[in-house]
């Protein structure tokens, strides 16, 4: 279990963070959902261990990972612009981060999850010469073959359209459900957020407007933010939200 509590952090003396607290069970998909400079890439780098918070603890399983160094705590993040390395082929990039890794996957299951993703025709080919799904998916093995304790992916839908889309999106529920293993992704898409997660948080200018399920984010909207951001960028009748989870409107 992964436990935040009172997170705050400040830019140029701006509160970008403001007493941040809520948990997250084993396994669980949990979307960071909130229009763009509401500070999700911030929290989502300080669970990484990238970026400093100011005040607050980081719990997980008990220990205390406060004060604990980035590569020490054994997650790992998909950035939002992948940050391939456009010299080396789609193999190498996926090998790369776990180059001095102890934790890191055995060949067996580098194997396993190069044809989980379906990536075994690319793998000799340039980055240049792969599509945007393609890239997220060498993107998503390059994280998954260290073998993070939670895996952690900024904006991973946002680059892409329609069915490849939808197939990324499949992908990463499969693999949070098949590796039990806990995911954190951050999108500003209400839609992606209602359907790929087990909660939601709702952050607006660096607070929490609310922690839930999906289902009890559009059923009960803690307040006018969350309803109007959820309906406003959903750009769609209220009574076709309930067609995502294929409930009948009442
Ligand atoms: P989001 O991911 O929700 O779009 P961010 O976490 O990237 O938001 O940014 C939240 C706010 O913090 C924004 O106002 C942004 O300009 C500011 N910010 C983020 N990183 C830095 C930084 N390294 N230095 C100064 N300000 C930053
Ligand atoms: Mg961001």
């Amino acid at each position: 279990m992964l436990k935040l509590q009172n997170i705050s952090k400040h830019f140029d003396g701006k509160t970008v963070l403001d007493n941040i607290s809520f948990e997250i069970g084993t396994g669980e998909i949990v979307s960071l959902l909130g229009p763009s400079g509401s500070g999700k890439t911030t929290l989502l780098n300080i669970i990484l261990g990238l970026t400093q918070m100011d005040q607050g603890k980081i719990l997980f399983h008990q220990s205390d990972l406060t004060h604990v160094p980035m590569r020490k705590r054994g997650f790992n993040i998909v950035f939002q612009d992948y940050a391939l390395f456009p010299n080396l082929n789609a193999y190498d990039n996926i090998v790369y981060g776990q180059r001095n890794n102890k934790e890191s996957a055995s060949p067996q299951q580098i194997q396993e999850y190069i044809e989980f993703l379906e990536l075994k025709p690319h793998l000799q080919k340039k980055i240049g010469e792969l599509s945007g799904g393609q890239k997220q998916r060498v993107a998503l093995a390059r994280t998954l073959v260290t073998n993070p304790k939670i895996l952690l992916l900024d904006e991973p839908l946002s680059a892409l359209d329609g069915v490849i889309k939808e197939s990324i999106k499949q992908r990463i529920q499969s693999i949070a459900r098949e590796f039990k293993l806990t995911t954190i992704i951050v999108t500003h898409d209400p839609e992606e957020a209602l359907t790929i997660s087990d909660k939601i948080l709702i952050i607006n200018q660096g607070k929490i407007s609310q922690f839930g399920a999906p289902q009890e984010i559009v059923h009960q909207p803690s307040n006018d933010f969350v309803d109007q951001f959820i309906i406003k960028q959903l750009h769609i009748k209220r009574q076709n939200i309930y067609n995502l989870f294929g409930e009948q409107y009442a």
